[in-house]
């Protein structure tokens, strides 16, 4: 655990009480600081209401980043806090504030951050490095361990984690991408990227910022001249850039760093890296790896045996030739197209609580897919979408979806894919609960193929 000690006799406000604002309270009193908490969806006995508390005498409010302080509306506790000149943070200001000496990476991006985050904390741990891992992934900042200036860690940032982190110097700043999202939470898209843009706050010339510049967006951020101090590196996966780590033809070049021969590795082996999206992801890592110091040959023996995150393209298995992969995380038709893009003959999991637009999207991108299962409250409206287009089944539940698609791809070999382009919550607490249910349900196809 992080124990911010500057805060010892401080009074501060945490609003909030998530898996985040929770640590953060445990941190604070472990500090020797008066903690006043307040969530208003809690029913804790000893919160102290901070729409009615004494302003003047608190020091700081550590806001979780899932409520808005600007827009849509601010949290009547936020305009509180400006009214009073107290300084507003997230739990990971606390973090960078207490643990000056280690070195940071800091991920942010519209896609890809928690797979990124993920390998280049897997590429530092296999080559040797002192490691932590958290932020918008896993583990609330605070609870990680303290790390001296050996240490690295490796965060993933939100848009909203990024306005509340004013202390954060990245030694590494690792910028993904950008597409339409969150923007009620921003008053749209400049908000938005402005917002992300804070991860190159504070940066000197002895850092880098690794930039992905394959949308118009981060192009532009790319290549604009006060963005930062740091070392620029572009990453592409559509082909060369000056200077840049990219791939082509799955090849991975790093023209960025001065080694001995550009092309580092093959990325089209890597059953856990598959598709364009993790070709990026894996020139974003390998360039992090090696701006804080990683050996080339050490980055590429991590990059090839990374285990893959759950839910996002996880293999879950194979049986009767018939490859099951769960791709829960994709929740919107952006993510799924990625997966769809990745595999040939899929026999593909559709459905549960659609976003604006549904599949609409998707139409052009049907080449790869032998069948749909369609599930939940999406059903209808993705059967008329897809109408005339692609064979599909009406399944109502997973469970139904995944037999029947087994029952198919058995036939003539193929993937089974879980990838919904909807939110979860219809028929699941989360994506990871569905992605879990798969599953299990898979697991009883094997112990009948088995039987
Ligand atoms: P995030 O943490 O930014 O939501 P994840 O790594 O969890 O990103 O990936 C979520 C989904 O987004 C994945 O299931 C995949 O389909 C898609 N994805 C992953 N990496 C990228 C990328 N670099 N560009 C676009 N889409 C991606």
């Amino acid at each position: 655990m992080i124990i911010p000690s500057t805060y010892k006799g401080k009074t501060i406000a945490v609003l909030g009480l998530g898996k985040s604002g929770l640590s953060t309270l445990h941190a604070l009193k472990k500090a020797g600081a008066t903690v006043w908490a307040w969530d208003d969806k809690s029913d804790r006995n000893d919160l102290v209401d901070l729409t009615k508390a004494d302003w003047s005498q608190i020091d700081l409010l550590v806001m979780s980043p899932g409520i808005p302080h600007t827009y849509p509306k601010p949290h009547p506790v936020a305009d509180l806090a400006r009214a009073h000149n107290v300084d507003i943070v997230c739990d990971v200001e606390l973090l960078v504030q207490s643990q000056p000496k280690a070195s940071y990476i800091a991920i942010t991006g519209t896609n890809g951050k928690s797979t990124t985050t993920a390998l280049i904390a897997h590429v530092l741990d296999v080559a040797g490095f002192d490691t932590q891992v958290g932020g918008n992934l896993g583990v609330p900042v605070l609870d990680l361990d303290p790390l001296d200036e050996d240490g690295v860690y490796v965060l993933e940032m939100s848009s909203y984690q990024l306005e509340r982190t004013p202390s954060l110097c990245a030694d590494v700043a690792v910028w993904m991408n950008i597409s339409p999202d969150h923007l009620d939470r921003h008053g749209g898209l400049d908000g938005y990227i402005a917002a992300k843009k804070n991860i190159f706050a504070n940066q000197s010339d002895e850092h880098f910022a690794i930039i992905g510049v394959d949308d118009p967006h981060s192009k532009s951020v790319f290549e604009e001249s006060e963005l930062t101090k740091a070392k620029r590196i572009a990453i592409s996966a559509e082909g060369p850039v000056a200077n840049g780590i990219f791939t082509d033809e799955d090849i991975l070049i790093d023209e960025a760093f001065d080694i001995d021969g550009a092309q580092i590795m093959d990325l089209s082996g890597i059953k856990t890296l598959q598709g364009c999206h993790n070709q990026q992801n894996a020139a974003s890592a390998y360039g992090a790896a090696m701006a804080i110091g990683a050996a080339p040959e050490w980055i590429v023996r991590a990059i090839s045996s990374f285990p893959g995150l759950a839910h996002r393209q996880e293999i879950v298995t194979t049986l009767c030739g018939v490859q099951f992969i769960n791709d829960s995380k994709a929740t919107n038709a952006d993510a799924a197209s990625k997966a769809l893009s990745s595999y040939e003959n899929i026999y593909w999991i559709a459905g549960g609580q659609a976003k604006e637009g549904g599949i609409a999207q998707l139409k052009n991108q049907l080449s790869t897919i032998k069948k749909a299962y369609l599930i939940g409250a999406a059903e209808d409206d993705f059967a008329q979408t897809l109408d005339g287009l692609l064979p599909y089944q009406r399944c109502q539940t997973l469970d139904v979806a995944t037999k029947a698609a087994f029952k198919d791809a058995k036939e003539t070999g193929g993937v089974v894919l879980l990838s919904p382009a909807c939110a979860s919550w219809d028929q699941f607490a989360s994506f990871e609960a569905r992605g879990d249910a798969f599953k299990e349900i898979v697991h009883t196809l094997d112990e009948e193929e088995a039987a």
